[in-house]
């Protein structure tokens, strides 16, 4: 038969500059990667390796770390070699510790300009000692880093002021005829945060690292990226992200496949369909969902689960999804590709269609 077509999207990525990132593209029309960042101790490698694992396991495309210490630049070489992603360095205010990371096989060096005293005068070495080791570069612009001079100039981290700086710092790069860089601008306020990476991309073609900084708690913080990366994304804006949270990184990596998923970025794998319930559901729509979702938890498969509270909208959701249960009268009605194969109590729901899910799932990965 005919090969089925992709998902839609809302906009066509915009044409960007590719780099490499290790074994990862970035821009230039490769898949929007997800990044994160370990919260171990960087000198303590076996517990940051294991971190590593455990977001690669997760779907982390690339992992960053951070360089404050020399004892952290000495633990880069351990951990860059046996992490199974593309590690980045994060250096602040010590220049010698971005050429320490590239001697240790960092895949990527992420600087912030506005942290580093007399960074200008260091660019050529820099670029140089990347260029020569094919390491590439982030600059990270950040709102509570700014450069000092912008922040003189525009008063606070505006758009224009976060903008300038990663503009600037790029032109550096460049004259140095260096062009293995990427760009955040990032803050914690998506509005700013939004205006400062539109603005950005009319700016160049540098690929563009997506991220709302010091977003804050697993609630707060996946509404403010989500929102935020919604936004840029659905314009073609955005070649890598970082979801920030006080969370475990693992749980950035979740929200961040989430929010591509969602916008046909990456295929979309489990997806649990249920109803928010109302005043006419006769299950508990929140428990049925929770554990189903919970039995569910890592099949790698795209497969729609419809969950519903009732015969309204029950039946018809349930009827478009992969697998659904349409659940009232103490019964639910199970339905596999549009077909009711059979209705159960209740108390069976459940298992029921973790049962199929499983079943489906096996007959598809055979395939
Ligand atoms: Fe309410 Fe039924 Fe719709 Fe769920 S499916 S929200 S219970 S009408």
């Amino acid at each position: 038969g005919m090969p089925e077509a992709p998902p839609p999207v809302l906009a066509p990525r915009r044409p960007t500059r590719r780099i490499k990132v290790g074994k990862v593209d970035v821009g230039g029309g490769a898949p929007v990667s997800v990044q994160s960042m370990t919260t171990t101790q960087t000198t303590d490698i076996n517990g940051t390796l294991q971190q590593i694992a455990a977001l690669t396991a997760a779907g982390c495309d690339i992992v960053r770390v951070a360089v404050p210490t020399t004892d952290d630049a000495v633990a880069l070489k351990a951990i860059a070699t046996k992490s199974q992603i593309p590690v980045i360095a994060d250096i602040h205010f010590q220049p010698k510790y971005v050429f320490a990371a590239i001697d240790a096989g960092c895949a990527a060096v992420r600087v912030n300009p506005g942290n580093i005293r007399k960074f200008d005068d260091q660019v050529k070495e820099i670029a140089n000692a990347a260029r020569d080791a094919g390491v590439s570069i982030r600059i990270g612009v950040n709102a509570g880093s700014l450069d000092p001079r912008l922040l003189a100039k525009y008063g606070k981290a505006t758009p224009e002021a976060l903008v300038e700086s990663a503009v600037w710092e790029a032109s550096l790069f460049e004259e140095h005829g260096f062009h293995d860089f990427k760009i955040s601008v990032k803050h914690n306020d998506p509005v700013i945060m939004v205006r400062a990476y539109e603005l950005l991309s009319e700016r160049g073609d540098w690929p563009l690292h997506l991220g709302v900084t010091e977003a804050g708690p697993a609630f707060q913080g996946t509404i403010k990226s989500a929102t935020a990366f919604g936004a840029l994304l659905s314009k073609g804006i955005g070649d890598t992200i970082r979801v920030s949270l006080s969370a475990p990184p693992v749980e950035e990596v979740k929200v961040g496949i989430q929010i591509l998923q969602s916008l046909n970025l990456r295929p979309r794998k489990l997806e649990i369909v249920s109803c928010p319930s109302c005043g006419r559901a006769q299950v508990d729509v929140y428990s049925l969902a929770e554990r189903v979702t919970a039995g569910l938890e890592g099949l790698d498969v795209p497969l729609r689960v419809a969950v519903m509270g009732c015969v309204v909208n029950g039946p018809g959701e349930a009827r478009e999804a992969d697998l659904g249960v349409a659940s009232g009268n103490g019964k639910g009605q199970i339905f596999v590709k549009g077909e009711i194969v059979k209705t159960v109590p209740e108390a069976m729901i459940v298992e029921t269609l973790i049962e199929e899910a499983l079943r489906i799932a096996a007959t598809m990965e055979k395939t």
